[in-house]
């Protein structure tokens, strides 16, 4: 089947080149012609475990291809997914410029019958107002259908989230898209769901909200168990055995961050109070996060007494490993809070730090823990990277001024940091 993907970023580009993996033709899109650029020379833009090979593959067989022309890719295929990013404005709502963007141009280019399908995350009604344009827009042809399928994959693990995901949702309108939908993923094995394209809409925002509300509930409870002289790592574990609540997403640290989590909160947030509900629930969800980033700092404060012209180690920068991504990254908000207090930086990690620094510009940057780690008087391990479990520990509190560890992710065990003499704080233990 033929497939346009419009917005080829970490979303984008890892569902055209699945798309094209499990049989159809696919032409991926994007507006940033540097980006498809990068493609076009065999290399792929962003970092994610697989892809690379995924991509070749698929544009070797003549299956996958790309442009920067939106007319191109309509003309050519049934369906167009609309892939584009939908990040906050300032007051929470998301920005959807670029859907409409993209809907006018659907509008104009289209050439038959097509099936547009939002991938983007989107407020609920949005499928009402993109049907809306590309009405308003079309020229040739008004035969088109509007369908919802959200994206659930995960950066870091999104080839096999998008080929075996839990389910997949589609929200529709009409018999031909329904069929010819789930004829497109039929080759992938998984419960389809099928629904209007509001609750399609609604299910992403609710099921990002119920995560978030898991982490911030766990970091919650991570306070009370340092109070408490408890463990959080047991209460989560006591917790999770119970299939009702599931060990996933209880895993207390220094809080969220990505393009996902908090956008999505602070947007349901803004479409709830649209539709005349106040969520307070998801008001302190993002609340608790925020807090338990600023009370990382705090505890490192406690632990160092002072943090003016301390140099602090930031030990991982992207928002979750695996992946290079720094949008909205919980690294960027600590780093600035030991910044107002008088701290000077210095960073590492795998793969972010080409992205961060176009972020942060005043931190030092190093190419390995060790390098990161001479002369600093704490390291903050703020992303759990593999990598990171395989240090040798030893080395590394020989070259810190002070052998001051803050453990933002439970990566380590508190007995063995403890027998190698680190000052070591975990989260909630
Ligand atoms: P992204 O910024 O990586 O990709 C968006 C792409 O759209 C960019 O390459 C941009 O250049 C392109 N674009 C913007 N306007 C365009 C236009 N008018 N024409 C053509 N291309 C245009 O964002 P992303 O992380 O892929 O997220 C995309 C959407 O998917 C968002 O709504 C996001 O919330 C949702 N989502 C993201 C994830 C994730 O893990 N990143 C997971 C599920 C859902």
């Amino acid at each position: 089947m033929k497939v346009c993907m419009i917005g080829t970023g970490y979303v984008g580009l890892v569902s055209g080149t699945c798309f094209a993996e499990i049989g159809h033709d696919v032409v991926c899109v994007d507006n940033d012609e540097e980006k498809i650029k990068i493609l076009k020379e065999g290399s792929i833009p962003i970092y994610e475990p697989g892809l690379g090979t995924l991509v070749k593959k698929n544009v070797g067989a003549r299956r996958l291809s790309f442009t920067t022309s939106i007319r191109e890719g309509v003309e050519k295929s049934l369906f167009l997914f609309i892939a584009v990013g939908t990040p906050p404005k300032e007051d929470g709502e998301p920005d959807l410029s670029s859907i409409e963007k993209v809907a006018e141009e659907i509008g104009s280019a289209m050439n038959g019958y097509k099936i547009i399908v939002e991938k983007s995350t989107v407020p609920v009604q949005t499928g009402k107002w993109v049907k809306t344009v590309i009405e308003r827009f079309s020229k040739k042809t008004r035969d088109f259908d509007v369908a919802s399928n959200p994206e659930f994959l995960r950066e870091g693990s999104a080839i096999d989230d998008f080929l075996h995901p839990d389910r997949i949702v589609l929200g529709v309108e009409s018999r031909q898209a329904k069929e010819k939908l789930l004829e497109l993923y039929a080759p992938i094995d998984a419960p389809k769901i099928v629904t209007d394209i509001e609750s399609a809409e609604l299910i992403k925002h609710a099921s990002n909200s119920f995560l978030s509300t898991k982490i911030s509930f766990i970091n919650a409870i991570s306070i009370i168990c340092e109070r408490a002289g408890a463990d959080v790592l047991k209460v989560a574990e006591g917790m999770g055995l119970d299939k009702r609540i599931g060990r996933d997403f209880l895993n207390a640290g220094v809080g969220f961050g990505g393009f996902c989590f908090p956008k999505d909160i602070k947007a349901f947030i803004s479409i709830a109070a649209k539709l005349g509900y106040d969520f307070r629930l998801l008001r302190e969800v993002d609340a608790i996060n925020h807090e338990q980033m600023l009370l990382t700092v705090k505890k490192l404060e406690a632990m160092l007494w002072n943090l003016k012209d301390k140099k602090i180690g930031i030990l991982g920068l992207a928002f979750k490993p695996n992946t290079d991504d720094m949008r909205f990254a919980p690294s960027i908000i600590i780093i600035r809070e030991l910044q107002k207090q008088g701290a000077t930086i210095k960073a590492y990690d795998p793969v972010a730090i080409d992205r961060a620094k176009k972020i942060m510009s005043d931190i030092e940057y190093c190419t390995d823990p060790y390098s990161m780690a001479q002369d600093v008087d704490a390291i903050i391990l703020v992303t759990e990277w593999d990598e990171f479990r395989g240090l040798d520990l030893k080395r590394i509190k020989k070259l810190m001024r002070q052998p001051v560890f803050l453990d933002g992710r439970n990566v380590f065990d508190t007995k063995q940091m403890k027998d190698l003499e680190f000052i070591y704080a975990g989260i909630g233990r």
